[in-house]
């Protein structure tokens, strides 16, 4: 049976519902209303400003500021300012056709800013409207700058209803007065005031007064040009960002205002080695109104560690953030800031080889983590990136790859730069490799496992490994062929011994003919396998590599005397301790030796001596 009820109609919503809407969907945020009344009060000062620059207004500007006004006892808040004020027909206008365009207008303008789970992101203006998301009666007077204007007083309940009356007003200008919400009642609290003023309005180009004082510094240094600023200032100005931190390391101004208008100043902080937990962030101003300091997206991630801040009329705010990472301004934003941290660089390098060498051990963790995420970075960096030896040398790649090409290459002819990432543990290995005449490079920072493996994908025929990776002769080709001095089954034998003495198996056991003066066992640990579970280490999840366990080769000296002593053991006893001292040996000199078998290693030792 089908039904005969049939009807095509439109759910309507009713502009009474838009507070409900308006509430919800900005309940984080509700501290923004300052933000917005505050911009607008120095917007229509500065309107002002320009009308008298243009000659379109004669009258007396007097000292343009921005008040704002709290009265526990009436519970208002009202933003004051001495601007081109509106007419009863500019609020009809501006405030009534704006405010009340419709709750279905208002969903479709605002649909942007919601992302896809719903929420809003970040913080976005509503501008005026703001005001009735802690307000339920918000009220008016203003009076315009035009000659003979008369003052108007406009109260709203926050529903479709307004009120306008005429009313008095001394000068040009505007007052919003906010009769504050019972559920808003938090904001009637001077120090919260204080503090939301300050977080929003502390740059803003128009004097805000507070409880008697100046909050702001209408002209900061972003807002000059770089020629006429000193070292002072920027040093200044970085103590007034960030009163906490030490000085920065230096600072690159942003001046650009095609295609896109951006200014500001990022410094370099010194951050040594560890990646600080970041409390001191880039704050994003737009206008010098403060945004948000969360700069994901607009400035390149392997920046995010720097401080300082971003102005920018050309960033959409009010956008979610896939959209956001889509924009074509902020695309090339980030592309400017990388291109102009790489420029910075460049220069300091080239200008000042030794202070940039001083300085390297703090930018170092910026530039190899710049390598590793950014292209087109790396095509600077690649010629000012520096590697530095276990002496304390610096050199560049192609510095470095000049020094050690003749003297280190495998045997397919690949460079080899031998590294170490913990002097102390690999000591006996750097020395061992130093004796040899090998350069040994210190890659001992947090980041150094993934920038060896990025530098070894772009430097060409080039192989990074640790010192102790594989036995020298192996790792390194000079055209020697050791001859061993054991027979093929004595080696066999050599290694059976060996291999029956692991009590539990840690590697793989080979006979090799390497020097006399070398160890007669040196336990290696394969560079690709240990270089993956280095990095799986760092990213935090074990993934394939973090959970097998490692794997070892064991390398024995076919050339040792020692060697020789053990197979020559007639003592079954003696044969065995022997075999166990020296691979106890090579195990103190990886590190391994701990805890229960330390001690029965020491007892060993003491017995035999
Ligand atoms: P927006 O500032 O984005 O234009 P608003 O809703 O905040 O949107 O304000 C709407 C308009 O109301 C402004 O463009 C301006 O013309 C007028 N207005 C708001 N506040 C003031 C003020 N303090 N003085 C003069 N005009 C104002």
């Amino acid at each position: 049976m089908s039904s005969t009820i049939q009807e095509k109609g439109q759910i309507s919503i009713h502009t009474e519902n838009i507070f409900p809407i308006i509430k919800k969907f900005l309940y984080s945020d509700h501290e923004i209303f300052l933000r917005e009344l505050v911009s607008n009060a120095v917007d229509a000062s500065q309107k002002l400003k320009k009308l008298a620059g243009f000659g379109e207004f004669n009258g007396e500007l007097g000292d343009l500021k921005v008040t704002v006004t709290l009265d526990e006892e009436a519970k208002t808040i009202t933003v004051s300012d001495n601007g081109i004020g509106m007419t009863a027909e500019e609020i009809k206008k501006y405030i009534n056709q704006i405010a009340f365009s419709g709750a279905s207008e208002f969903l479709e303008k605002y649909k942007d800013k919601l992302d896809e789970k719903g929420a809003i992101i970040g913080h976005f203006g509503l501008g005026f409207y703001s005001a009735f998301m802690v307000a339920d009666h918000v009220e008016i007077i203003t009076k315009s700058y035009r000659e003979g204007a008369e003052a108007a007083r406009w109260i709203c309940d926050g529903s479709t209803e307004f009120e306008i009356t005429e009313a008095e007003r001394a000068e040009h200008g505007t007052d919003i007065i906010l009769h504050m919400a019972a559920d808003s009642e938090e904001f009637l609290d001077k120090n919260r005031l204080q503090t939301i003023l300050e977080k929003y309005g502390r740059f803003l180009p128009i004097p805000i007064e507070f409880d008697g004082n100046v909050i702001n510094n209408t002209t900061p240094i972003w807002t000059k040009s770089p020629s006429e600023l000193t070292d002072e200032d920027y040093q200044k100005f970085y103590k007034e960002l960030y009163p906490m931190s030490e000085e920065p390391l230096f600072w690159i101004h942003l001046n650009v205002d095609y295609p896109f208008n951006l200014t500001g100043v990022l410094y370099f902080p010194r951050v040594k080695n560890d990646f600080q937990i970041r409390r001191e962030k880039i704050q994003l101003y737009s206008r010098q109104v403060f945004i948000t300091d969360e700069v994901k997206d607009i400035v390149p991630d392997f920046l995010m560690m720097l401080h300082g801040v971003i102005d920018s009329p050309d960033i959409p705010l009010n956008v979610s953030r896939s959209f956001l990472q889509a924009d074509s301004n902020v695309k090339k934003i980030n592309g400017y800031i990388t291109r102009k941290v790489a420029d910075k660089l460049s220069e300091l390098f080239r200008n000042d080889r030794a202070g940039f060498e001083q300085k390297f051990d703090d930018i170092g963790l910026f530039v190899k983590y710049g390598i590793i995420s950014d292209e087109k970075f790396y095509e600077k960096a690649k010629d000012f990136c520096l590697v530095k030896n276990v002496d304390g040398k610096y050199f560049t790649f192609e510095e470095f790859s000049a020094a050690v090409k003749d003297n280190q290459t495998d045997k397919s002819g690949s460079v080899v730069w031998l590294y170490t990432n913990d002097l102390q543990k690999q000591h006996g290995f750097v020395e061992s490799a130093r004796k040899r005449g090998y350069e040994v490079l210190l890659f001992d920072t947090v980041i150094d496992s993934h920038f060896i493996n990025q530098l070894e994908y772009k430097l060409e025929k080039t192989s990074l490994k640790r010192v102790d990776a594989d036995t020298f002769d192996k790792l390194i080709d000079k055209g020697l062929n050791n001859e061993s001095v054991l027979s093929e089954e004595d080696s066999a034998r050599l290694k059976t011994l060996f291999e029956e003495s692991q009590d539990i198996k840690i590697g793989t056991v080979t006979v090799e003919a390497m020097p006399t003066d070398e160890l007669p066992v040196i336990i290696t640990l394969p560079e690709f396998f240990r270089r993956m579970k280095d990095m799986s280490a760092l990213s935090g999840e074990r993934g394939m590599f973090g959970a097998m366990p490692d794997s070892y080769n064991i390398a024995v000296n076919a050339n040792h005397p020692l060697a020789d002593r053990i197979l020559k053991a007639t003592d079954p006893e003696e044969q065995k301790v022997l075999v166990k001292q020296s691979l106890d040996l090579a195990k103190l000199a990886q590190g391994m030796l701990s805890g229960s078998d330390l001690t029965a290693f020491i007892r060993r030792t003491v017995e035999t001596l």
